[in-house]
């Protein structure tokens, strides 16, 4: 089925200056005082997922209890899983109430829907307390030579996104807001339920742009390493490149990876695939990977969808040598051959051109990838899914 017409999307520069107000401000600590249960964008109550051990003892103390109770909180949310604060049945029924009565909830959301694909690739979609749907995606890869099994969870960090890339499904789908951090730690555990497995990899590369929710992504990124115990190597933050966020997320220093994508070797023509670089210059794009690179010692992914007859050839394959050529010595190209979606003009390039296009940029010595694709058969470009179930369209958040 067709993405939903008549989407109305929020302006870019809005969605810009939306975006800088919000990443202003973006620290996370995991001592902090437990925030207050305020009524926040699209939910209406304030989620005990995503807090930490001591945010959860400090709101049980506020709420007259003992500090322990708010350890009890923890394991229930992180070991046992609880869905619903009326299932906490390891605290006093009057604690539940008093949680209850202050405006908080347990910051789980019903799966709407599933589908498999034949390599196990499976989508979940998973049902807001705003009836927003959003897609998470989990990945199993077998690891023969070592005889171990990765899960990778695929996660969104909005519900659709702003920023219209030109062969993106969500981005045609349009933009409603941004995801809580509950929201976006719900998608691991809701992946880690499914397929009863822990998630051993986290890419923040669903529906919407990071960088433009970049408090809530740092939060949910915390809570991946701190709560679930997952390493923050073993996690990738990308982006399209929003103004002043890279360096942002830079002086937080993760030991995470950062995936820039660039789909295209040039200005003018990333332009016509990514319409937001036009607010971003290439050459400042690549000096703030650089300067990511220096700050944190990671090197940064560039990820590169092919797509046949647009950027493809073997002289966008040079132009791009050179250009990472500014960016020092820290990088990895990971080419993506597109996934056709329904409503889209461009095609996947044919297996040699793909290879013509490894070859000459391996020649420059660059090291490089190609993404294998996964799950073709289960709406697997991202925003596919939820366009099918999103009955209505996407409204954009009046400034
Ligand atoms: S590719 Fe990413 S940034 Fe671009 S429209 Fe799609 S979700 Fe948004």
């Amino acid at each position: 089925m067709a993405a939903p017409q008549h989407v109305r999307a929020a302006p870019l520069a809005r969605a810009l200056r939306a975006s800088a107000t919000a990443t202003a401000t973006a620290t996370v600590s995991a001592s902090a005082p437990a925030p207050a249960p305020i009524k926040s964008q699209g939910t209406s109550r304030r989620a005990l997922l995503g807090l930490s051990e001591p945010q959860l003892r400090q709101l049980a103390l506020d709420l007259g209890e003992e500090s322990y109770r708010g350890k009890q909180l923890h394991d229930l949310l992180y070991k046992s899983r609880a869905k619903q604060i009326q299932d906490f049945n390891h605290v006093p029924k009057a604690f539940r109430e008093a949680l209850l009565g202050a405006g908080w909830s347990a910051g789980r959301s019903p799966v709407h829907h599933a589908v498999t694909a034949s390599d196990g690739t499976t989508k979940i979609l998973l049902k807001l307390e705003d009836n927003r749907l959003i897609e998470t995606v989990g990945i199993p890869v077998d690891d023969d030579n070592k005889g171990s099994s990765r899960l990778t969870a695929c996660v969104s960090s909005q519900v659709g996104c702003p920023l219209r890339c030109s062969f993106c499904a969500t981005g045609k789908g349009g933009f409603a807001r941004n995801l809580q951090p509950n929201e976006i730690v719900e998608q691991v555990l809701a992946i880690e339920e499914t397929f009863k497995q822990r998630v051993t990899n986290v890419v923040f590369m669903g529906m919407g742009e990071p960088m433009m929710n970049l408090k809530s992504v740092l939060e949910a990124h915390r809570c991946f390493n701190k709560e679930l115990k997952i390493g923050q190597r073993m996690m990738t933050i990308s982006t399209v490149g929003v103004p002043n966020t890279i360096k942002m997320l830079a002086s937080h220093k993760l030991q995470s990876t950062l995936a820039v994508s660039l789909h295209a070797p040039n200005q003018k023509l990333r332009e016509t695939i990514v319409p937001s670089a036009k607010s971003y210059p290439l050459g400042a794009l690549m000096d703030d990977c650089k300067n990511y690179f220096l700050e944190t010692g990671r090197r940064v992914s560039f990820e590169y969808t092919l797509l046949a007859g647009i950027n493809d050839e073997k002289e966008h394959a040079e132009e791009l040598a050179e250009l990472l050529r500014t960016c020092g010595g820290g990088y990895h190209v990971n080419l993506i051959p597109y996934n056709p979606i329904e409503g889209s003009e461009y095609k996947r390039p044919y297996r040699k051109v793909v290879q013509a296009f490894v070859d000459a940029l391996e020649a420059r010595k660059i090291t490089v990838s190609v993404r294998q694709t996964r799950g073709l058969d289960a709406n697997a470009a991202c925003g596919q899914l939820r366009n099918e179930f999103q009955k209505n369209p996407l409204l954009a958040i009046e400034a």
